[in-house]
């Protein structure tokens, strides 16, 4: 049997007007010329990696960019024939995939580049972007290896150089002491791609912006950029540039309750009402990625109000207090966040966390909705 109606009362209402509207943002402040690299990893920051990858680059992106083997599977399976840049490093079980699939990894070693090649030489030349760390600590070759490395890949016939890039660690700063570190990076990066140039490589595509840089450095554009979080509607940066949030998270009331002064509310009786109220139940939880932490400290919309949440988030459910007279009834539309109620950038604030772990966490068990 199959069911074929994946209809819950809990949806994510994906806005990808809102999206492309954010992409044609990032198109005017960096010009015509510059590439854009569109990260569709984490199933594009819980946005559903093909719907978000179809409309990017019906908007006007080049390349897109996944985490694993598998993410870049899933979108040519989905029929999508645009670069894919592969940004963590593959399992050598995985290398025989990466030509497969025609995907483009980054490269930050020789052992990599070799396996690479041979894996590739049956068939076409598998493209590769040679990857610098240049303060990141997380993958990349050294800015003194980058040359040798550079022109052992470009001797490999079965590999096709094709573009050099580093990642920047704290580019979403104003920070005076994080500024000077992302310039330095920047520095870093410049110099190891002139040492490039000067063994005889063409470095191919040069890039470095993720959306923190994309907006506070503007000598970090180069040929292409890679804002994600941007794109997804959240500006971190405090930079003069509106993003709209792309992710609504919604639900419905389940049940409605009326409950006596005293009374409590859910697991471990942490909310004891003080008056009569009437208490709304809403079919979503932690279970669906609506962090248990924020139990107590977050609020619902309905009709254009604000409810507070009352008592622990269930794995399923969690309760709002309506207050003692309410006409709201049950079936009604509440919004968790996004649209009209706080986005997920106020809800990560209120964890001490980042919109991109919320937007990510929402669970496969909620349905997106795609918005035009
Ligand atoms: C995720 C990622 C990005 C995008 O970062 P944002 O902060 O979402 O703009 C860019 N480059 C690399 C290598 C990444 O892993």
């Amino acid at each position: 049997m199959v069911y074929d109606r994946p209809m819950r009362a809990t949806r994510a209402l994906i806005h990808l007007d809102r999206f492309c509207r954010n992409l044609r943002a990032v198109r005017e402040r960096i010009g015509p010329r510059r590439r854009i690299c569109v990260p569709v990893k984490a199933g594009a920051y819980g946005h559903g990696a093909v719907q978000i990858a179809r409309a990017a680059l019906a908007a006007g992106a080049s390349h897109l960019a996944v985490a694993a083997v598998s993410e870049g599977a899933e979108l040519r399976e989905a029929g999508i024939n645009a670069p894919i840049l592969l940004l963590s490093q593959a399992l050598p079980e995985e290398i025989p995939d990466i030509p497969r699939f025609a995907l483009t990894p980054l490269v930050s070693d020789r052992e990599f580049a070799g396996a690479l090649a041979r894996s590739a030489a049956a068939g076409a030349r598998c493209p590769i972007h040679l990857k610098i760390d240049t303060g990141m600590g997380r993958l990349g070759c050294s800015p003194a290896e980058a040359p040798g490395l550079a022109a052992f890949i470009a001797g490999e016939k079965a590999l096709e150089y094709a573009g050099t890039a580093t990642h920047l660690a704290a580019a979403d700063s104003g920070l005076p002491e994080d500024r000077a570190y992302t310039e330095g990076q920047l520095v870093r990066f410049r110099e190891a791609v002139a040492g490039i140039r000067a063994a005889g490589v063409d470095p191919g595509i040069v890039h470095a912006a993720n959306s923190g840089a994309l907006l506070l450095h503007e000598d970090s554009w180069l040929d292409m950029v890679r804002p994600g979080i941007l794109l997804y509607g959240y500006n971190l940066s405090g930079a003069d540039f509106a993003a709209e949030p792309v992710m609504e998270l919604v639900t419905r009331i389940t049940f409605i309750r009326r409950i006596q002064a005293g009374e409590s509310v859910s697991y471990g009786r942490t909310w004891t009402s003080p008056r009569d109220t009437c208490i709304a139940t809403l079919p979503v939880g932690y279970g669906d990625g609506l962090p248990r932490l924020l139990s107590g400290s977050w609020q619902v919309l309905i009709r254009g109000r604000l409810y507070p949440l009352a008592g622990r988030i269930c794995m399923d459910q969690c309760m709002a207090d309506l207050g003692p007279e309410t006409d709201i009834a049950r079936w009604e539309e509440a919004a968790v966040f996004g649209g009209a109620a706080p986005d997920a950038a106020e809800l990560a604030a209120r964890l001490g966390t980042i919109p991109y772990e919320i937007t990510c966490n929402i669970s496969k068990r909620v349905p997106r909705v795609y918005m035009p």
